[in-house]
């Protein structure tokens, strides 16, 4: 029999009823398949923990994530419960007792092998497999997680490891949309997406899937569907690039807002410098998106922009300063105040123009752009936060999506 990975959300396990609701959709699939089910913690509930260790300032040890993965305790045991009263059997797995063995980096774990051995004997009882999401055992032999959102790495990594027809992951929107549905209401449901179109609009804050899952999906030709617990319509399928017959020049508009700008002014222009900067950087594991450089009239020092996540902007400044001398620059500046637009299509590897439409429809807006990058499938630029949402709607307008 095929197996299917059912993944469900914080927001549709949220309370009783809703978990009832996933019991009736576990029990429909367990009939035409063997199930494996990756649940959330109750939505909200991660939060509230995440709250506590704030509280006690505890960063990422063990503990931590002992305390940050327990919401999914809860979850599945209620699942379980609910499934077995339903009249299907089921089991409750956690992360060690599969096990799903992860490096030792708490906090964001990441996954190293799934031994599957005892969930496939549970198959042969005829059983549905619960797993919390997002937990997994380090090499240790100590709980860890997957980091945020990581329920869904784990639904991924179950399918794949499963080789599973496909993982579904259930949420409390019906699929991806061609934009923020918040921002414009002519956004509309994508049908077929592919992966790479997807990893660009996840990372770039469409929020409905970790970017990790969608990565590994794409690494094992994996189908993932994204689709709607509150009813029963198909959602969005993430697919190879090779199933998409039309390739759509722009698939869909995304943004993000938690991104900010530091420039370093005056670095000597000579080789080794990016390599240094973005090492201590790298070094301190703060992650660096757009990057720009450019050279300053008298040839001897250039500029160099980029942006990281805003939470990590003054921890990178604080970096960067205490290694003033080594670098040898002028100054640092940093805004918060931007966010990142971008069109993304895997059309626009074969088709031209795409660029030309942007930067127009940015220059009737009267948007300043502050920095640009651009890949096969994506093109992004970094505007004044305030000008997002008006960003976004007319370049939905403009692609006619
Ligand atoms: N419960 C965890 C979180 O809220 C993991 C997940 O839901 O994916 O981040
Ligand atoms: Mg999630």
């Amino acid at each position: 029999m095929k197996i299917l990975v059912m993944k469900f959300g914080g927001t549709s396990v949220a309370d009783i009823k809703k978990l009832k609701n996933v019991a009736i959709k576990v029990k429909r699939n367990s009939k035409k398949y063997k199930v494996v089910v990756v649940l959330s913690a109750m939505a909200g509930e991660t939060n509230k923990l995440q709250k506590y260790l704030d509280i006690v300032s505890e960063k990422s040890s063990y503990s931590s994530d002992l305390v940050i993965t327990s919401g999914e305790h809860v979850s599945v045991g209620l699942l379980s419960i609910i499934l077995n009263k339903l009249k299907v059997k089921s089991i409750c797995l956690l992360g060690w007792q599969i096990p799903i063995i992860t490096d030792n980096s708490y906090g964001k774990a990441r996954i190293l092998k799934i031994n599957n051995k005892i969930i496939k004997n549970y198959f042969k009882k005829n059983e549905v497999i619960i797993v919390p999401g997002f937990q997994g055992i380090s090499k240790e032999g100590k709980i860890s997680s997957l980091g945020r959102g990581g329920s869904d790495t784990t639904a991924v990594a179950l399918a794949c490891s499963l080789k599973a027809t496909r993982c579904d992951i259930y949420t409390d929107v019906d699929g991806v949309y061609s934009t923020d549905p918040n921002i414009d209401k002519k956004a509309k449901k994508i049908k077929k997406i592919s992966y790479e179109e997807m990893l660009e609009m996840a990372s770039l804050g469409a929020k409905v899937l970790q970017t990790r899952s969608v990565e590994l999906a794409m690494k094992n030709n994996l189908v993932l569907q994204v689709l709607s617990s509150l009813n029963n319509s198909p959602g969005t399928f993430i697919v190879n690039e090779k199933n998409l017959i039309e390739k759509e020049m722009v698939t869909g508009i995304s943004y993000t807002k938690n991104e900010a700008k530091i420039t370093i002014s005056g670095i000597p222009d000579k080789p080794g410098v990016s390599s240094l900067i973005f090492g201590i950087l790298s070094d301190s594991n703060i992650n660096v998106d757009m990057i720009v450089q450019n050279i300053s009239q008298d040839g001897l020092r250039a500029n160099v922009t980029f942006t990281v996540q805003e939470r990590e902007m003054n921890l990178a400044k604080k970096i960067l300063e205490k290694n003033r001398d080594l670098i040898d620059f002028h100054y640092i500046s940093t805004n918060a105040d931007v966010s990142k637009v971008s069109v993304i299509g895997v059309g626009m590897k074969s088709q031209s123009g795409v660029a030309k439409k942007m930067f127009k429809a940015l220059a009737d807006l009267k948007i300043n752009i502050l920095a640009i990058s651009t890949s096969e499938i994506k093109i992004s630029v970094l505007i004044n936060r305030k000008m997002t949402n008006k960003a976004v709607k007319k370049l939905h307008k403009a692609y006619v999506l």
